[in-house]
């Protein structure tokens, strides 16, 4: 019966939302995460994490080639609109309500919708960062990459991302935290190693304001697997995701010059922008202008999809 239960979620996910990615983990596994932040401190009862998501439109990802590489900022829009903030968050969002309110209904169960991929509606703590920089920094309730990696939808990669077999770090996840009981949950991913930074490196080569160390590391563990990620200087990566750069935002009315800027130094540059009319978007803080690990990464068909197609020179 339960396994039928997994099945029966797992097909109104994928059929009745179009999602790309779907698992289910227990959420012990992320018991171990900081205070705050752990399954139970957000729903007491919890036993399972649903995660979900799609794979980004290869359009938008050719449109930021384009904004990037052939200088036309004009293009970067349909990246943000449609692959990073409006279209997707707000789709997510409603079909993350709709399979919330169906769990609840024919199972009688909890189920708290998590924010997405990328933060609405929360409240950074302290200085804020971009989501999969530092998850909680930035105001996430719990890190829905971690959970994707449990829930067997990819690896976490050098470039802090959850990493695809067909779409590298091109996709954008949701969860759901649920008191529903599984008999069945999905493993770790254990297929075909994905992200091989000894042989790569592509990110940490590409980042804009070298935030990302080409050797040295933290290990994180998550359901038993261990993963290597990049050493990240979260605040250097915060000025290029933000945009306090004329070279990767023309239309920025801060600039931050030094790649690894102080925490006051970005608190300054955060709160300009703040109150400056340009600044105010529907996000709290504009995060979209870089990505650059996320673009080029290699994994997932990438040079199929985009370098032998013309559409980057990589
Ligand atoms: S988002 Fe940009 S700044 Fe941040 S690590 Fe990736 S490439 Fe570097
Ligand atoms: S660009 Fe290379 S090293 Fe970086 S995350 Fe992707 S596969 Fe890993």
């Amino acid at each position: 019966m339960s396994t039928n239960r997994y099945d029966q979620v797992k097909k109104r996910v994928l059929a009745g939302s179009d999602m790309d990615y779907f698992g289910i983990c227990p959420s012990s596994v992320l018991e171990g995460e900081p205070a705050g932040h752990r399954p139970s401190d957000l729903l007491p009862n919890a036993k399972s994490i649903i995660v979900y998501g799609r794979k980004l439109i290869d359009g938008t990802i050719q449109a930021k080639f384009r904004a990037i590489e052939d200088g036309r900022s004009n293009t970067a829009g349909s990246y943000n609109a449609h692959s990073f903030v409006l279209s997707l968050n707000h789709l997510c969002m409603k079909q993350t309500y709709e399979i919330a309110q169906y769990l609840e209904k024919t199972f009688g169960c909890y189920a708290m919708p998590l924010t997405n991929n990328v933060i609405q509606a929360v409240e950074p703590e302290g200085l804020p960062a971009p989501f999969f920089a530092d998850p909680y920094r930035a105001g996430l309730p719990i890190d829905i990459y971690k959970a994707a990696a449990a829930a067997g939808i990819g690896e976490l990669g050098w470039n802090h991302r959850v990493i695809t077999p067909d779409n590298g770090p091109r996709v954008y996840m949701c969860a759901i935290v649920t008191s529903l009981k599984f008999s069945k949950y999905d493993s770790p991913y254990s297929g075909k190693k994905l992200c091989d930074p000894e042989k790569c490196h592509v990110c940490s080569t590409k980042c804009p304001v070298h935030a990302l160390d080409a050797e040295k590391y933290t290990e994180v563990e998550v359901a038993g697997k261990t993963y290597k990620l990049g050493k990240l200087d979260v605040n250097g990566c915060g000025v290029a995701c933000f945009g306090f750069r004329k070279s990767l935002n023309p239309r920025t009315k801060v600039e931050v010059a030094e790649d690894h800027p102080s925490d006051e130094a970005l608190a300054k540059a955060i709160d300009f922008n703040y109150k400056h009319p340009a600044g105010q978007t529907l996000d709290h803080l504009s995060m979209s202008n870089c990505d650059w690990c996320l673009l080029y990464c290699p994994v997932g068909n990438w040079e199929k999809t985009f370098k032998d197609r013309g559409l980057t020179k990589g």
